[in-house]
Order: structure tokens, then sequence, then C-alpha cells
């Protein structure tokens, strides 16, 4: 297994936001959306077991894990790390980019599933039966660069009846789309969703790796 870090920080995204959590960012992603901000994890990272990740993530004395990336499932092995980490009794987070198949991830994992909208140039890379596998416990993330963003995904929102299976997250990529108007679109169009921004952004420097 490739390992880009294993670093103690507190969740920035999703409804999980703002409690202690320990991040596996695995190497390696085969998708290059627009405005990715962890490209420094395509390359590089360090060969370790599942044993030595299960070890270092012990240490930190945190019950919330989040297997990230890159994309976690581009590596088989993120599945049996993720089986181990929810059978030593974590709670246990997977962030990806909704290209891969869900399906054989642990159902005790909580799934937060990228839904790619056209700004990020990634949209014809998802792997759209995702979708209709998310489940009450999983989230739906949609990153927003700009106003067509929003309405694309006021309607695939729609579409896949998203809002009454799952949580469902807005996010302006960061430093592009103005948060306040995000806002507002969001409670002009009583959209049934929850508004996030990147919290260790504004904590650390957004550019700061491991955090
Ligand atoms: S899927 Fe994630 S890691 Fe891969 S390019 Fe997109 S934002 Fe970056």
């Amino acid at each position: 297994m490739r390992i880009t870090e294993i670093f103690h920080s507190i969740q920035g995204e999703s409804s999980y936001a703002g409690q202690p959590c320990v991040f596996i960012r695995l190497t390696g992603c085969p998708l290059r959306c627009t405005w990715c901000d962890t490209d420094y994890a395509f390359h590089g990272g360090q060969d370790g077991s599942i044993d030595d990740a299960l070890a270092k993530v012990h240490r930190y004395r945190c019950r919330l894990v989040e297997v990230t990336g890159g994309e976690p499932l581009a590596q088989p092995e993120s599945l049996p790390l993720m089986a181990r980490l929810c059978d030593a009794g974590y709670t246990v987070l997977l962030e990806t980019s909704g290209a891969f198949d869900i399906a054989p991830v642990d159902p005790r994992v909580h799934v937060i599933l990228d839904v790619k909208c056209p700004g990020s140039d990634m949209t014809d890379r998802m792997h759209w039966p995702n979708l209709s596998r998310l489940a009450a416990k999983d989230e739906a993330k949609f990153v927003l660069a700009d106003r067509a963003d929003y309405d694309w995904a006021s309607e695939t929102l729609a579409r896949y009846d998203l809002a009454n299976r799952c949580t469902v997250l807005f996010s302006p990529v960061f430093g592009s789309l103005d948060i306040r108007e995000l806002a507002e679109w969001i409670l002009a169009d009583r959209l049934p969703v929850r508004f996030q921004l990147q919290m260790h952004k504004y904590i650390w420097a957004p550019d700061m790796r491991g955090v």
C-alpha cells in the first residue's frame, strides 16, 4: 500500500466537521480535477503495511479515522484497511472521488462521495450507480466552482432524490466561489443541503499540508 501521510487534525468537512480525526492519505489518483488541492498526493509516498498504518493510527488515541487521498479506492488494499479499522472499533470515513465502485466497501464505513460537477472537468469519470448505493450513514459532496455547478448540483440532487437518502454537502471551491452568494442561493431555493466550508483552511494556511 502506498501512503502519502498519516496525521491527526481537526476534521474540516462533512457532518463530522470540527471533530478531532486521524487521516490516512493514500497515494495516487487517476483523476485531475481542475481545482484539486491535494496534487502532492498524486505521486511519491511510501510503502507501508496495513499493520503499520493501524499501529500509527492507534498512537493518536482518536476514535475517528478518515481514509482519503488521492483516490483511496485506486489501491485495492484500501478495502481490507478500512475493514480492519472497523474491526478495531474506529468510526471510519472514506473520502472518494465517485469514480470507483463503492459496492466492495465495508458497510460499516461512512462513505463521503464526491459528485464531480462540470467545473471539475471530471463529470464523465463518475461511476453513476454509486449514487443509488448511498445510505443514511453516507454523504454526497458537491464541490461547486460557480453558478453553473450549483444549478447542475441542484438538478442532480433532485434526480437521485439524494436529500431523502443521505446527507448532502454543498461546498464552494476555496477562493473561487463567493461563500455568501452560495449560502444565499441555498436559502433562496430552500435546498435541504448542508453548506460547508473547509474548516481546516481557515484554522491553518490554505495550502498547509498535514492538517
Ligand atoms: S479526485 Fe480528489 S485527489 Fe483526485 S484529482 Fe480530484 S480532487 Fe484531486
